[in-house]
């Protein structure tokens, strides 16, 4: 873009990048080069927030001994100030000498946002690519995504190496502005385009589709430098960004909340598994009109539905297949070829498969805990099979109610002890983790030949943990979210779902999770502590 500036070229620059840049954070040199050390042979593209250091400038002739020893390295120095989203007291004078002298420490780019270039006086910008380092020129807006044009005409005459522009998505459809933003700008592949927040996760990969030269990493997660950053190995690995293109069909799953879902981790395998060319991605969704419009922008080819949207979806879709109108809920939507939307239940596939792979349900009884959502789909599944179903609720009324819609009848906790059953649901979130509340039954009320726990978080709930003391056969609810995502993943491509990989993927994002939870706990009798890790993630306003 610039010219008669003798730099590293932007040519050099990006045949040196990939479309990941890792943010470093730490509060001192050694802290930021331990994770710079642990990152830079898998991704060597890294930004140092030299914003988050106490003394940024000591810190210098440490980071020129990192560059000397990583020469495949390729980095951006960034001193954020406060008044812009980072950490940095310091006015533009101090930040600009900052800059200056990383330059000389071997950084290759710098990163300067707008409002302290505007602050500069004529010719000390010049001063600084004087040094040969390239120039980013950024803008974050903390509150919206608006005026995304008017941001880039006062970028553009600084001339910068590169113009990143990062609002912020308040909603799915401020995704579209941005990407509508990007593709206008395909001329120019210098511009990295990014919405914060979790409405503008989807944004981090969609964003490199649409043309984004790069995008911005977390190191690790609770690293994160922005709201809704990603961790780099989750972008690279689940969302394989390396190879996301025009052609990459996309896919997500859409509810509130959505951030700790674990369909995007076991759908994105059976893609990579499967070699097909599509990306599944959390949207973040509080209205379902906000939804549908990134739906037709995007245009996104499927959709898992979870709370609060399967029922209200309905409403929008050509056609149902009879059993989500007899349930009233569908969680799972195709784009079929004639652009218009159609829904399904694989909910009840995800309960009737594992239960038929062990018995018989033609005149099986069952007794079915709750009468919500997944209590719906278990209950018409089962009718539906033939078995004879009781239903036990918190709410008499709605057990009433859904007995009369579906045929069942409803029972009372007192006749539990004295009636056998030959599998018990539960289908509400009591054993869930987090999830307050006494547990429904006792060991006497097991009166079952088979106990399925729809709740999948953890693995081994404490009603599943009562039925193994007492040797009763059981099915884990990841073995139900599994199921209704093959199926899925099927009516999606036509394809046989990697059943077995997806399983796999599942129990160890568990796992993983029950780990970081336990790590986060507070130790007994100790005060929480505020570790590096925490600390410096969690303080002040962060910038991507
Ligand atoms: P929902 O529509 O909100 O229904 C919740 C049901 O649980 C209601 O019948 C409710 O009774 C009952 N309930 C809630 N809190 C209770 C408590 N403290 N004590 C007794 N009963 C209580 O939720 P949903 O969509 O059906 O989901 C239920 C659970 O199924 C979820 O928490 C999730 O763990 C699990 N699930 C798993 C999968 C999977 O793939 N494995 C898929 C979907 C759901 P009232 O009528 O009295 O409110």
């Amino acid at each position: 873009m610039r010219a008669n500036v003798p730099s590293v070229a932007p040519q050099f620059i990006r045949s040196r990048i990939g479309k990941v840049c890792v943010a470093i954070i730490g509060t001192t040199a050694a802290e930021m080069l331990e994770k710079a050390s642990a990152v830079v042979k898998e991704t060597p593209f890294l930004e140092f927030r030299l914003d988050y250091l106490e003394k940024p400038l000591l810190a210098l002739p440490k980071l020129k001994h990192f560059f000397e020893d990583n020469t495949a390295a390729t980095a951006i120095a960034t001193c954020r100030r406060a008044a812009n989203g980072g950490k940095f007291s310091g006015n533009v004078a101090a930040e600009m000498e900052i800059l200056s002298k990383a330059a000389g420490a071997g950084f290759h780019i710098v990163d300067l946002e707008l409002e302290s270039a505007e602050a500069l006086k004529k010719g000390e910008l010049q001063k600084l690519r004087d040094t040969g380092i390239a120039l980013i020129i950024s803008h974050h807006d903390f509150n919206a995504t608006k005026d995304l044009d008017g941001i880039y005409q006062r970028i553009a005459p600084f001339q910068p190496d590169f113009v990143k522009i990062v609002p912020t998505a308040k909603s799915l459809t401020d995704n579209v502005t941005l990407i509508r933003f990007l593709e206008r700008m395909t001329d120019n592949s210098n511009i990295i385009g990014i919405c914060m927040g979790d409405a503008g996760i989807i944004s981090r990969v969609l964003g490199l589709r649409a043309g984004s030269a790069f995008t911005f990493a977390a190191a690790t997660p609770g690293e994160e430098t922005g709201p809704g950053q990603i961790a780099a190995r989750t972008l690279i690995e689940t969302y394989r960004v390396d190879q996301v293109d025009a052609a990459t069909k996309v896919y997500g799953v859409a509810g509130n909340p959505i951030k700790s879902s674990l369909s995007p981790v076991m759908m994105n395998t059976a893609f990579r598994r499967e070699t097909v060319n599509a990306v599944y991605l959390a949207l973040q969704s509080h209205k379902v009109t906000d939804l549908l419009k990134l739906v037709h922008e995007i245009p996104i080819q499927g959709l898992s539905v979870t709370m609060p949207h399967k029922q209200e979806i309905m409403s929008h879709l050509e056609k149902t297949d009879p059993l989500s109108a007899k349930i009233g809920a569908s969680n799972t939507v195709l784009r079929a070829q004639d652009g218009k939307l159609y829904g399904f239940n694989t909910d009840v596939a995800g309960i009737v498969g594992p239960l038929e792979k062990r018995m018989s349900l033609r005149g099986a009884k069952a007794l079915v805990l709750g009468a919500g959502g997944a209590a719906r789909a278990a209950v018409f599944g089962l009718r539906d099979k033939g078995a004879d179903v009781f239903i036990l609720n918190r709410t008499a009324e709605t057990a009433q109610k859904l007995a009369k819609q579906s045929g069942s009848k409803t029972i009372k906790k007192e006749a539990l002890a004295k009636t056998p059953f030959d599998v018990i649901i539960n289908a509400t979130p009591i054993g869930m983790a987090g999830q307050k509340g006494a547990q429904l039954l006792e060991a006497k009320d097991l009166n079952t030949k088979l106990v399925f726990d729809l709740v999948y978080n953890p693995v081994e709930t404490p009603l599943l943990r009562l039925a193994r003391q007492q040797s009763i056969p059981i099915i884990t609810g990841v073995e139900m979210f599994v199921q209704q995502g093959a199926r899925q993943f099927e009516i999606w491509t036509g394809k046989p779902a990697p059943e077995e990989e997806m399983l796999r993927v599942v129990i160890h994002a568990l796992r993983q999770a029950a780990e970081a939870a336990a790590a986060e706990a507070p130790a007994p009798a100790a005060k929480p502590a505020s570790s590096p890790k925490s600390g410096t993630a969690a303080k002040a306003k962060k910038a991507s």
